[in-house]
């Protein structure tokens, strides 16, 4: 059982920017780990992979994604921040433990996504390894693995000097950057291209698919509710199904992250 109290408190690692700034710092931040890979492994290009992973995780994902998922006979990587556990919105509604269990048990991937889910430029390391630590304890008490888990970064936010600590920690940490992975890529920095509203926005993304199809690597899709009445960062029931489907009609593996890298014979660099 885990308790919020042993969420590790954030410690201000510098006075924070102004909203603006912040955004371009981020987004420069982001284009210099893109520059400079910590790991580089190659694609493969002989079949298309689509993963579709889910981050924070609402229940909807899990009620009506993985449902979708499951019914092409396909799974999905969740990206679980513990300290999410079932917290209530006004627009969405957190899983609990018990819907991670429900996860595993109809065998999709769970992936870490930080405890707290703070924007990692924003936290110190010491804060992050107790973070990651209270997020494992919380992962492992409801999926018990040895092998290292694949990490998502709370808004996408990558921080160079924390790439280290969570290259040694994860098997693969995705981003957004929306592209394909083609060719070299570093499994520290994955790209992934978002489904989110409108609508007619995510219907457009079949284009994705297709690209992949005329010229494969590995597309990652990523997203948060799946609900009649989306918030602006899911989708719904219908479009996702779409979306699912076109990539399973195209020919495409559709796998989890974890099992994308197995099928790519990606070999964890260890030291
Ligand atoms: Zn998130």
């Amino acid at each position: 059982m885990h308790s919020p109290a042993a969420a590790p408190q954030p410690i201000a690692r510098n006075a924070r920017l102004p909203a603006p700034i912040d955004r371009l710092a981020g987004r420069l931040t982001n284009r210099l780990i893109r520059a400079t890979p910590w790991q580089l492994i190659d694609v493969p290009t002989r079949k298309p992979i689509v993963s579709f992973t889910f981050d924070d995780v609402p229940d909807t994902a899990l009620r009506s994604g993985a449902t979708i998922l499951e019914a092409h006979s396909v799974r999905g990587t969740f990206y679980i921040a513990g300290g999410l556990e079932g917290r209530i919105e006004a627009d969405r509604t957190l899983i609990d433990a018990a819907g991670c269990r429900e996860l595993v048990a109809r065998g999709h991937e769970i992936g870490c996504h930080t405890y707290g889910h703070q924007d990692l430029r924003h936290v110190d390391r010491s804060f992050l390894a107790a973070d990651l630590a209270c997020n494992a304890r919380y992962l492992d008490a409801i999926d018990p693995r040895r092998s290292r888990r694949n990490f998502a970064y709370p808004y996408n936010s990558g921080c160079l000097g924390k790439r280290p600590m969570l290259a040694h920690a994860y098997r693969s940490c995705r981003a957004g950057g929306e592209a394909i992975n083609r060719g070299p890529t570093d499994p520290t920095f994955l790209r992934a291209v978002e489904i989110r509203q409108s609508e007619a926005h995510v219907r457009g993304l079949t284009r994705w698919i297709d690209a992949l199809v005329a010229d494969p690597g590995w597309l990652i899709f990523f997203t948060h509710d799946i609900s009649p009445t989306p918030t602006p960062y899911g989708c719904t029931p219908a479009a996702f199904a779409r979306l699912v489907g076109h990539a399973v009609e195209r020919g495409c593996c559709v796998l989890t992250i974890d099992a994308a890298l197995d099928r790519m014979g990606f070999r964890e660099r260890t030291q």
